[in-house]
């Protein structure tokens, strides 16, 4: 097992590699400098194969370990930034305006990195390493672009595992869950159209804000009445835009928006069929007409029982026995893990990274110390996995 003391000794490079990354972010789909470099790295340490533009800017790497094993063991790191201003004022902050690594992916990557040196000199493994590096985890579905490009199927990947740092969760200490992790995420907008006029003449209208607002609160009986309650679910309405802004005019369009979160793809089934009814259903009433553009988003992120149970073991392995809480709440935020995760059996952790400022925030900061826990967490997983 590849204790955290093996990768102290890689920390200063793979630090190096972090700080580099963090410099230069790239937005989504753009991850094209991260990628060259990522490559270039697997590249040096040996790795049996290397490939780019998977998923448009997604780097594969594999690795063969020394015995005859079939298994192949999925490790997945994200690549791209955010579009964030930087307020931590390091020498290693963003060189590139507005862009800034404040999600971690700088140090997934690293992480992932360390463990594809790690395991390309030791391949104490029997089976096969897959190293995904992907791009667009930020509202993009890089991991599904990647899955599209055959990802799963051309390597035969079996089983994947990921991690995410943590504020707020102590360095070297892990979280995780069986089950439902982290929510879908969900949007949609609702084109109300009914007869715009004279607000002083509503009777010679078909008045779209008071249907706009009847459907605003139908639609909170959803998650309120149809939902089982010892299910979660939110529903948000988060916009409402008119074709006038007149405080003497009854629009004749009104458009709201807003999302849905689940911890569970029959709950997400069912919100997205009522949320459709209600809407049509309450605008028909009042003469109008509801246009509902319902788009889903990321899926749930489910973690397998047995992998999420090896990926506990792992992290025991690593830090001790309480180095990992395994009964956390789900979160309502969306990972594109999921993707991995709906067609294989797969575990996802949050990695601690101290008592920092949040993700997505401009003073985050990816705690370096954190990355022997992570890199020996992904390196462990294979060995843990990859046997005969
Ligand atoms: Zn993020
Ligand atoms: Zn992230």
């Amino acid at each position: 097992m590849p204790f955290p003391n093996r990768f102290a000794e890689l920390l200063p490079e793979i630090t190096a590699w972090r700080r580099d990354f963090h410099e230069h972010p790239e937005l989504m789909y753009q991850e094209h400098r991260t990628a060259a470099r990522v490559a270039e790295l697997l590249r040096s340490f040996g790795v049996d194969e290397v490939q780019e533009g998977i998923g448009r800017t997604g780097v594969v790497g594999v690795i063969r370990g020394k015995g005859p094993g079939t298994k192949v063991i999925g490790l997945r790191a994200d690549m791209d930034a955010l579009p964030i201003t930087e307020l931590t004022g390091h020498p290693h902050a963003s060189k590139n305006p507005g862009v800034m690594h404040a999600c971690g992916h700088d140090g997934h990557t690293a992480m992932l990195l360390g463990a594809a040196k790690y395991l390309a000199e030791t391949r104490n493994f029997s089976g096969t390493a897959v190293l995904v590096f992907q791009p667009a985890e930020e509202g993009g579905a890089g991991a599904k672009a990647m899955i599209d490009d055959g990802l799963i199927s051309r390597w035969g990947v079996q089983e994947m595992y990921g991690l995410h740092t943590n504020p707020g969760t102590p360095i070297g200490k892990y979280k995780t869950r069986s089950g439902p992790m982290m929510a879908s995420a969900d949007t949609f907008q609702i084109t109300v159209t009914g007869r715009g006029g004279h607000a002083a003449r509503p009777h010679e209208c078909i008045d779209t804000m008071l249907t706009a607002a009847q459907i605003v609160v139908g639609l909170q009986g959803i998650v309120a009445r149809n939902v089982n309650p010892l299910q979660s679910a939110v529903l948000s309405v988060c916009a409402c835009k008119t074709d006038s802004p007149a405080t003497n005019v009854i629009p004749q369009v009104v458009t709201l928006g807003g999302t849905v979160r689940t911890m569970d793809p029959g709950v997400r089934d069912l919100i997205e069929a009522r949320l459709i009814k209600t809407a049509t259903a309450i605008a028909e009433a009042q003469g109008a007409t509801a246009e509902v553009l319902y788009e889903r988003g990321y899926p749930v992120t489910i973690n397998d029982a047995d992998a999420t149970s090896h990926a506990i073991a792992v992290a025991e392995a690593i830090g001790g026995d309480n180095a990992v809480d395994s009964t956390i709440d789900p979160v309502m935020g969306a990972e594109d893990f999921a993707y991995y995760a709906e067609k294989i059996p797969s575990a996802f952790v949050f990695l601690g990274n101290g008592d920092t400022a949040g993700v997505h925030t401009p003073d985050f900061d990816f705690d370096d110390e954190s990355i022997p826990f992570g890199s020996s967490w992904l390196a462990g997983m294979v060995e843990a996995r990859a046997v005969a």
